[in-house]
């Protein structure tokens, strides 16, 4: 497996870090991870202007979003992919010993790889999805795309558990987001999803901004608010959306069946809709 670190292109094996990175001592970074269809990065935009902001939240300079594209395109060349999911991280760079108090003019370390996924056609049908809902216990800056997923991981080992793949995550009697997903709802003719600027807020999903112009394009209602976990066990689908899977419309919940056990029909023309706007992207993009 060939990754970027350190400015080029390795084989994995090649790949040193230095046990004094500031990502391995204290979860010190921002990531991002895009899907890609055919070499185009599936909104890419919404990708680059979060980590510039993820970035500049975190204080860490000396990489720059455009940089990231040119790194995401370099891995997935030296792995010939055309479809995959690309991970990049940027943290603030390795330090000479352990203070909390990074020493000034650090040199962020970037490390990236790229994964085989499903071709576009694969977008035909929103695949189902086990979930579980957990208490949301991360910290409150959920906005900035952080290495340190302790908050993250820990609902996870719970779900996995319950032969589940993701967790929804609860505070204050609200839907927040996913462990790694946004999440949606779907009640009468209305797709429900909790605001990004909540406090304390939620990451901006791309996904979810996609899936909300795909859900406004079929001429449903686009209802952006707190999202109480009541209304979310009583909606009649409930829909997951991450970089990675894309849109999946939930079958199961806290290890039982979840509505009539399908995924809903919404679910599958959200998806349709989201794979006809890559499908026009790579026409113009050619
Ligand atoms: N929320 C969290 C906490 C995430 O980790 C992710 C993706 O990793 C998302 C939402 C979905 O974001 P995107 O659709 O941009 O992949």
């Amino acid at each position: 497996m060939q990754v970027w670190l350190d400015g080029r292109v390795m084989p994995v094996e090649e790949a040193r870090i230095s046990p004094f990175d500031r990502g391995f001592l204290f979860g010190d970074g921002v990531y991002e991870v895009v899907r890609f269809f055919d070499g185009v990065g599936m909104a890419m935009r919404l990708h680059l202007e979060r980590l510039e902001r993820s970035l500049a939240l975190a204080g860490i300079e000396g990489f720059s979003a455009p940089e990231a594209e040119r790194v995401m395109h370099a891995v997935m060349r030296a792995e010939g992919l055309r479809d995959a999911a690309v991970y990049l991280q940027v943290t603030r760079g390795a330090a000479a010993t352990r203070t909390h108090i990074p020493p000034t003019g650090l040199r962020p370390t970037v490390f990236a790889f790229a994964s085989a996924c499903a071709p576009l056609s694969a977008l035909d049908q929103a695949a189902p999805i086990a979930v579980v809902v957990r208490p949301d216990d991360r910290w409150h800056r959920c906005e900035i795309k952080t290495i340190s997923l302790m908050g993250s991981v820990l609902p996870m080992l719970e779900a996995a558990r319950m032969e589940a793949e993701e967790a929804i995550l609860v505070r204050d009697g609200l839907v927040s987001e996913g462990s790694s997903s946004n999440v949606m709802v779907v009640r009468g003719g209305a797709v429900v999803t909790p605001p990004i600027d909540m406090d304390p807020s939620i990451l901006h999903g791309t996904m979810r901004h996609l899936a909300l112009e795909a859900a406004r394009a079929e001429g449903l209602i686009a209802d952006v608010r707190p999202l109480p976990v009541q209304e979310m066990l009583q909606a009649d689908e409930i829909i997951i959306v991450s970089s990675k899977r894309v849109l999946a419309g939930v079958t199961r919940l806290d290890g039982r069946g979840f509505g009539d056990g399908e995924v809903g029909p919404v679910a599958h023309r959200l998806i349709r809709r989201m794979r006809d706007g890559v499908q026009a992207h790579l026409a113009a993009a050619r």
